[in-house]
């Protein structure tokens, strides 16, 4: 059947071209914008999906913006002089037209065009039927459904099987808080919205599906930012008798449909890197590899530093270059305030500047405390030149990375719209993040089901030291600095796993409370297995340039939560609340 056809059009406004001159066509649209050319000629701007085309009415016509109608008419050529090469259909007019009026409309709060973007986010989330009518919306919700379509073939293709797990579930460990939902028929229960479909495809690997997969949605209650929405949509697959490098190859097999389908480019290998060097090199487990301002260490050269503040475990300097004439000092104060909130004691900065003999020279704040060989030092480490801004911080590995990384990010970061695409994985993931100092239990990177490399598996009976050195087989993917998913092998050895949640301190009770269904599971044959979950929310943005997921989500919510088109979240009626068994708490103020 053809996708232009209909009852009540012959064709779409954006498709018509000068091979149609001559025929009498049927149009279906909005009225984009209304020309009058004396009393007795108009022309209209008829838009649909696919584009605009130019109908010319004689006798004028009592058409106001967004109107629907239908417009019968001759395709024709237009008047020399009048083509029109940005659009698609600008060689050509409809003329002789017949009008039909299918809807009034009122004016629309917001123009649809390309001043949308900068209406206030609440008036266009209100009438966002009205937004999306607008190209740029369009071209994001299509090219979303183009990429599901070709993540869904990827992942066929590759012998994986579409399975939809529940909403309505028991809280999945993924370390956000739960959106809960209370049960009517047992007042004081609550299922929880699915974190992920985690527990549920390990599930499916036991009960022999082998590969599973599902675009599937999941909820966390976090602050939502730019690259997040209370829910989202991931690819969430899993596979049986599998190892990391087949879950790399089979999800790298879906992004390469993806981007081949969006771009029309292909993947390519794409290039991995240690959980460790991310953080050494960029000061992030998900580094913007789209540009350098890497981190160079310096520790050693202050081993006999006479400068109090660089006595610490790690220094590392990061060189801008080229930007000492346009940093000002209040930007550098500001700065150092910034460095100073993300956990750093200080921030050194040291403009590079040419001395009179044409000798390198430092000029900084703490220059006097240096010595000439630690100065030396530290332009030859960082490759400095005259021009340069370079920034030294000390303190211990972590916070070093930490501060600079994000340091880098403000200093250099390029919008997301302005490069090609870096797909980066990071793998080798620690097992543990750090250890708590209240209750000096390690906390988990990734969930608790997350396998530790077979050779580090004699360090889960070691010191909080050695287990901060546990790697995980977890990795991520990571796209122009934005995490785009992560994924492990899993645990499937019962005293591999007893050992976990002893060490997190999940009681045996605990665990067969919170997750016995896995672990019964696991008792009646569990294949080895691995799997990955990655955002389409993200991918998609990143393929179009967005820099806000809400973009390409057809009915996103606020920054701060909420829906201004429904008015979720509402209050809900007492005596549903009375069904519930649910009483509220007077609000405090
Ligand atoms: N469930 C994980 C997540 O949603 C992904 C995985 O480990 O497969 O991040």
């Amino acid at each position: 059947m053809s996708t232009s056809s209909t009852a009540l059009r012959t064709h779409l406004c954006g498709e018509l071209r000068p091979d149609h001159i001559g025929e009498r066509v049927a149009l279906c649209g909005w009225v984009a914008r209304r020309r009058e050319h004396g009393e007795h000629l108009a022309f209209i701007d008829l838009r649909d999906h696919t584009g605009i085309v130019q109908c010319v009415v004689d006798g004028g016509a009592d058409l106001r913006s967004e109107f629907v109608v239908r417009i019968t008419g001759t395709v024709r050529h237009r008047p020399e002089g009048t083509v029109n090469d940005a659009l698609a259909t600008g060689g050509v007019e409809v003329g002789e037209c017949d009008v039909e009026v299918l809807s009034a409309a009122e004016p629309p709060p917001f123009p649809l065009d390309e001043r949308a973007p900068d209406v206030d986010e609440t008036i266009r989330l209100r009438h966002r039927y009205l937004d999306l009518r607008r190209d740029e919306m369009q071209r994001n919700l299509r090219t979303r459904a183009k990429v599901n379509s070709a993540i869904r073939s990827a992942m066929d293709g590759q012998g994986f099987v579409e399975i939809e797990t529940p909403m309505l579930i028991a809280s999945t460990p993924e370390g956000a808080r739960d959106f809960v939902v209370p049960a009517r028929t047992r007042p004081g229960s609550f299922y929880a919205l699915p974190q992920s479909p985690q527990l549920f495809k390990q599930l499916c690997m036991v009960g022999g599906v082998d590969r599973y997969y599902q675009i599937a949605r999941c909820f966390r209650d976090e602050d939502l930012r730019a690259d997040r929405q209370f829910e989202f949509t991931q690819l969430d697959a899993e596979m049986s008798f599998a190892d990391q490098e087949d879950v790399l190859a089979a999800i790298s097999g879906a992004v390469d449909s993806v981007v081949e389908a969006v771009t029309g480019g292909r993947l390519g290998d794409v290039p991995r890197m240690t959980w460790h060097d991310a953080m050494d090199r960029y000061g992030s487990d998900k580094p913007d590899t789209r540009f350098g301002l890497e981190l160079v260490e310096l520790t050693d050269l202050f081993a006999a530093t006479g400068f109090n503040a660089f006595k610490a475990p790690c220094i590392k300097g990061v060189r801008h270059p080229g930007a000492a004439a346009d940093t000002t000092r209040s930007r550098l104060d500001d700065l150092t305030d910034s460095a100073k909130r993300w956990g750093a004691k200080g921030l050194v900065w040291m403009r590079v500047e040419q001395g009179d003999d044409g000798a390198t020279v430092l000029n900084s704040p703490v220059a006097k405390f240096l010595s000439p060989e630690e100065l030396d030092g530290i332009v030859t480490r960082l490759g400095a030149e005259p021009g340069d801004l370079c920034y030294l911080v000390a303190d211990d590995w972590h916070a070093v990375c930490h501060v600079l990384g994000l340091l880098r990010l403000e200093l250099a970061r390029p919008p997301v719209d302005a490069s090609d695409l870096h797909f980066l994985w990071v793998v080798d993931f620690p097992l543990f993040e750090s250890v708590d100092e209240a209750t000096g239990r390690p906390v988990p990177a990734h969930h608790p089901f997350t396998m530790p490399h077979a050779e580090d598996l004699g360090l889960l009976d070691g010191s909080p030291e050695q287990l901060l050195k546990v790697r995980s087989q977890a990795y991520d993917l990571v796209l122009n600095g934005w995490e785009l998913g992560s994924g492990s092998v899993r645990v499937h050895d019962p005293a591999v796993q007893r050992r976990i949640f002893e060490l997190l301190g999940i009681s045996p009770e605990d665990a067969q409370e919170r997750f016995g269904f896995l672990l019964d599971a696991f008792r009646f044959g569990a294949p080895p297995h691995a799997g990955f979950a990655f955002g389409i929310d993200r991918l998609v943005a990143l393929l179009l340039g967005e820099e806000n997921i809400r973009e390409v989500i057809a009915f996103p919510k606020t920054q701060s939560g909420g829906d201004p088109l429904t008015g979720a979240p509402a209050e809900i009626d007492p005596a549903q609340l009375e069904e519930l068994g649910l009483r509220l708490l007077p609000r405090s103020t």
